[in-house]
């Protein structure tokens, strides 16, 4: 099969045929459809996560995955209720299965887990051996390019906004900012208004072409942060909206700049939730969070029932996607635009693999 793997950090990806997986009794076997386009890849490619992750190479990358079952282990159960031919997504986050947050359905948060396309094989490939436990089997079925995004992009905002949900700082009269309008922001917005029941949906980014596609996935206002101080975007959301603060946000950027940028926005009692890595540090006045009594979310990732939920969204066609199709052979010079941040939506590479069913008899081959 073609894998498109890391042979070290800093260097390009090489497409290469290697060797189809061999399972273990409890793995399936996943013919890969779709798999997304993560800037996080770009980051495990540049070496942000080599003291967390300790890689070893070769590495195949790519967690956003959703594909056909090939083949299944000997091991798996019938009540697992899983065939060959199934559509199927790969909710990532694999946890050791005992430990507390394991119990309590947080894999995503296991001292001992593991990540598709962060040391087990990724999606960057043909085929990808499975935990029959990670997969989520779709319905009715769906095209590749709107379902493999939703296992990260269209999942980790979802999260991030339950959590300024059960802070209950969402409600009709409540202003909410989404920063950033790129892969998740995109899905952000969406969760947004679904979640924050009649809240008004503020986007921030600086670039006006994905704010102009937050604006159409259901932003009720968008401001363009670029070159602006902190008083100008206030003035500016006043304008929009009557309120010179948030009382919720969720940053899908993690710049320190941005993060500045919300919690400076943001009210007394507010809440924000960070799902964006792209800095290293944060650095917040003390005085205002503390005195304004505000709450600062982590939130990574998302669980299995996150993704349950999010599928279930999706299979009602409550979710829209803006995706860019991409051919593997071109997955290089697509982490080029994802690392300059010049593709809008998600990039979502695509194989031949039919999604609508039509193919299920031979998804081994
Ligand atoms: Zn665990």
């Amino acid at each position: 099969m073609l894998a498109a793997r890391m042979h070290g950090y800093k260097q390009p990806l090489v497409l290469e045929q290697i060797n189809v997986p061999e399972i273990a009794p409890d793995q399936v076997l996943v013919k890969v459809g779709g798999a997304g386009m993560c800037r996080s890849d770009v980051q495990l490619i540049d070496g942000y996560f080599a003291e967390a992750l300790k890689s070893t190479f070769p590495l195949t990358p790519g967690h956003e995955i959703a594909g056909l079952i090939a083949e299944i282990g000997k091991q798996v159960p019938a009540s697992a209720q899983l065939a060959v031919g199934d559509q199927v997504v790969v909710a990532a986050g694999w946890g050791d299965g005992v430990c507390r947050q394991c119990r309590v359905g947080n894999e995503q948060l296991c001292d001992h887990g593991s990540w598709p396309g962060f040391g087990p094989p990724g999606g960057y490939a043909e085929f990808i051996p499975v935990p029959y436990r990670q997969l989520i089997r779709v319905e009715h079925r769906q095209k590749w390019e709107d379902l493999a995004p939703l296992t990260d992009a269209g999942v980790t905002p979802y999260r991030g906004i339950k959590k300024l949900r059960a802070a209950g700082v969402l409600g009709p009269d409540r202003v909410m900012g989404v920063f950033g309008a790129s892969g998740l922001g995109s899905y952000a917005v969406q969760y947004a208004k679904l979640l924050s029941a009649g809240a008004t949906v503020v986007a921030f980014a600086r670039n006006d072409e994905k704010l102009a596609i937050a604006k159409e996935r259901g932003a009720d206002a968008t401001i363009n942060t670029r070159g602006k101080s902190l008083a100008d975007i206030q003035q500016e959301l006043f304008k929009l909206t009557g309120a010179r603060k948030l009382d919720a946000a969720i940053d899908c950027v993690g710049a320190e700049e941005t993060i500045q940028t919300g919690i400076g926005l943001l009210h007394t009692s507010g809440a924000f939730v960070s799902v964006g890595l792209v800095g290293t540090k944060i650095n917040i006045p003390l005085f205002p969070f503390t005195a304004g009594e505000l709450t600062y979310h982590g939130s990574f990732w998302a669980n299995y029932s996150d993704l349950q939920e999010v599928l279930a969204l999706a299979q009602r066609g409550k979710i829209q996607h803006s995706i860019k199709r991409i051919q593997f052979r071109d997955i290089n010079e697509n982490l080029e635009l994802l690392r300059a941040g010049d593709i809008i939506g998600r990039a979502v590479i695509v194989f031949d693999v039919p999604w609508d069913g039509s193919d299920a008899g031979s998804a081994k081959s």
